[in-house]
């Protein structure tokens, strides 16, 4: 392992940096700085990595954000007939087309499982190319030998195209969130669909409260020291796999901070840099998770303090990574690109 490498070559601003406060390193000196260029020449790489969205992300689905106020959306939805519905479970299983490439069972007017829902669970998720998406609680199962079933996502979305992945996850964060708040958070009463199935309002004629989709931020955090990144393995992760540190972001934090605080109460380790690169909606349940590239001393004492979160981390070469030493997550998740893009 690569754990913990000490050393102490840089004094007393090094123990600055271990401790809570801002690093006391000023431009022009000390390691962070002469180790600035490094993450910049890593950005410039990064704007070619954030051309193509990230998984979930980037679909061509136009919300209508404008149309969820009218009253009478759902007929004019319905009275169109090239609108489709998708449908999903309270669970968040997508009803998919199977076959070599699945698709995003997109439903007619007059299928069975259509007319089968309550008017009450329809949600207008957009249109594409002037036709209407309308999400649908699922009330049924589909017809055997009609190829749709109804589908955990995590394993689909290999067959999935990014444009029917994005679709889904939109489904089944949104099919997520109603099921979770289905009574007021307040007072405990039912709530009901307002604002075309995008706002769950209170029906206690006293409270009125309302509820808006649930999205949960977390960042997520490659860091590294030239030619090594910090990487960790939490229980359960499959053998040999490492990723990169995640965390919440608590109330009252900018991401800024729970990236810092994050990796250091995982590791011990101190950030010294921080930057952006991109994010991923992740609707298991409803994470939005916020990328971000860190510099740190790898030869700095550690802060002995950690949460024991992880079961293991260290600091890894990219030899290590590009030779299969180690497993990194796979292709599709946000941690996979932040060390893709690093490696090069
Ligand atoms: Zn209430």
């Amino acid at each position: 392992m690569h754990r913990r490498r000490g050393g102490s070559a840089h004094g007393q601003r090094r123990e600055a940096a271990r401790g809570l406060g801002p690093v006391l390193w000023t431009a022009g000196e000390g390691p962070a700085a002469a180790r600035i260029p490094r993450i910049c020449n890593a950005h410039a790489h990064m704007d070619q990595q954030r051309a193509a969205p990230n998984l979930f992300s980037g679909s061509n689905l136009d919300r209508l954000a404008t149309e969820r106020g009218e009253p009478g959306w759902l007929e004019s939805a319905r009275a169109a007939g090239d609108t489709r519905y998708v449908v999903a479970t309270r669970g968040g299983l997508v009803l998919l087309a199977a076959g070599e490439s699945s698709t995003v069972a997109l439903l007619e007017r007059e299928h069975p499982l259509v007319l089968a829902a309550d008017t009450d669970a329809h949600i207008l998720l957009g249109a594409i190319d002037g036709a209407r998406r309308v999400l649908i609680e699922a009330q049924g199962e589909p017809h055997p030998g009609t190829g749709l079933a109804y589908c955990e996502l995590r394993p689909a979305v290999a067959s999935l195209s990014a444009q029917d992945a994005a679709l889904a996850a939109y489904a089944r964060g949104l099919a997520l969130w109603r099921a979770r708040q289905r009574h007021c958070g307040v007072c405990g009463a039912p709530t009901a669909s307002l604002r075309a199935g995008h706002v769950l309002q209170c029906t206690s004629p006293a409270c009125r409260s309302e509820f808006f989709p649930r999205i949960d931020p977390a960042v997520i955090v490659l860091v590294t020291d030239g030619d090594y990144a910090l990487l960790g393995r939490q229980p359960g992760m499959p053998p040999g796999r490492y990723s990169t540190l995640a965390g919440f972001v608590e109330p009252a934090e900018s991401l800024e901070d729970a990236a810092r605080r994050e990796v250091l109460e995982e590791t011990g380790v101190q950030v010294l840099e921080l930057i952006y690169h991109s994010s991923q909606p992740w609707p298991f349940p409803s994470q939005l998770m916020l990328g971000f590239h860190a510099l740190a001393d790898r030869a700095a004492p550690p802060c002995p303090d950690v949460d024991g979160e992880l079961e293991e981390f260290g600091w890894f070469s990219r030899r290590d990574i590009t030779s299969g030493a180690i497993r990194v997550s796979p292709p599709g998740t946000i941690s996979h690109l932040l060390i893709a893009s690093w490696v090069g």
